[in-house]
């Protein structure tokens, strides 16, 4: 009884400070233990339905060692892709209407960011992460609004990697299977120097996404290696006539596949590593700083501390809408890691809740 009034009391702080922060959202995703991960000892307490998450601390047994946080939702390792993307569904075809949305996945390397941007390696359409079905559920619109509003669907993907920004679709290769660039016309918010392509058909969505993975891939003697230590955006450029009225209208998605925020040990790395860290560090802190600012209505906002947080401008704040999914690894050995990922999304949240006073 006692841990329900907490709850609910907790629930109610959240409720009233989620009307004040505007339009960030977050979701936490608990990824299911994989096979031949041996006997599981998970870290996660309870998963309620309304976004309720209580962790508990593998050192510390009974409830001295439980903390529980509230997001906007929490999938439990059951959920599905489709479960996942039918909640957001509404936030990606908003872009239609002319807003700016960017949805992006945090945590640690392994905890399955690029399985719910992605999905798994060579996904079939029901394993499809949010990218695949967010351009999919796009263009398919598009196509059903044409005799009324004419869109034009231009996609980028680039990379960061050590505040660098690589073209992820540049190659003769992608202009010969998807034809000629686009000529969506840009309310100046494309990310520079960067291809653009159209996408008319589902295999259009695959054939880029496949391109882009492949590009991504490039150079590296590890896919994951690289790419948990760089950040993958999607661009979705939207542009709409009106065929009456002969208005225009311009949104953009951002989808992003953020690089592994676990902590590493300045003292055991050096070189290439240091550096790859540092950067990381500094790109993930201003994400949140930016946000954070965002959501205390501070008057200055950090956009150009990082290349990630000037990408993103144009779809964090003012009307645009954010979606952070916050992944978490469900295993003990990850326990500090996941805490300091949920600490990120509180701060970003704005919602702080504290130890669990349970008496269960
Ligand atoms: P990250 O991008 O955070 O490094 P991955 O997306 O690569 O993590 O996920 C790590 C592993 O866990 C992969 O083998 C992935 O397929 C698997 N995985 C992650 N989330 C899920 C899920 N919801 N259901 C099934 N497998 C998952």
């Amino acid at each position: 009884e006692n841990y329900h009034a907490v709850l609910t009391e907790n629930r109610k702080l959240f409720n009233e400070l989620q009307e004040l922060k505007g339009n960030i959202r977050v979701f936490c995703r608990v990824r299911p233990f994989l096979p031949g991960q041996g006997a599981p000892n998970t870290v996660v307490e309870y998963v309620g339905e309304d976004g309720e998450l209580v962790v508990t601390n593998p050192t510390r047994p009974g409830k001295d060692g439980l903390r529980q946080f509230k997001f906007n939702k929490v999938y439990s390792p059951a959920a599905t892709q489709a479960d996942v993307f039918s909640d957001i569904r509404p936030l990606v075809r908003s872009v239609l209407d002319g807003y700016n949305v960017c949805i992006f996945a945090y945590g640690q390397t392994g905890s399955g960011k690029t399985y719910t941007m992605t999905g798994p390696d060579g996904a079939s359409e029901e394993d499809w992460g949010v990218n695949y079905r967010a351009l999919n559920d796009l263009f398919k619109i598009s196509q059903s609004r044409k005799g009324n509003i004419s869109y034009e669907v231009g996609v980028q993907m680039v990379e960061i990697y050590n505040e660098q920004v690589l073209d992820l679709l540049s190659s003769d290769n992608t202009q010969k299977k998807l034809g000629i660039l686009s000529t969506t016309q840009q309310n100046g918010l494309a990310v520079p120097d960067a291809s653009m392509y159209p996408v008319t058909s589902t295999s259009d969505v695959i054939t880029l996404m496949d391109i882009g993975l492949q590009n991504r891939a490039v150079g590296c003697t590890a896919l994951n290696e690289r790419s948990s230590r760089s950040h993958s955006i999607v661009t979705v450029h939207v542009r709409g006539k009106d065929m009456k009225t002969g208005s225009v209208l311009y949104g953009n998605l951002h989808l992003v596949d953020l690089a592994g925020s676990e902590r590493v040990d300045r003292s055991e790395v050096t070189g290439d590593r240091l550096r790859e860290a540092q950067h990381i560090n500094k790109s993930l802190s201003s994400l949140g700083d930016v946000i954070f600012s965002l959501a205390s209505k501070n008057a200055h906002v950090p956009y150009r501390n990082s290349k990630l947080t000037q990408i993103l401008q144009s779809s964090l704040g003012g009307r645009a809408k954010t979606l952070m999914f916050v992944q978490l690894n469900p295993d003990a050995i990850s326990y500090s890691e996941s805490m300091s990922t949920l600490k990120f999304a509180e701060r970003v949240s704005g919602v702080e809740l504290g130890a669990a006073k349970t008496s269960k």
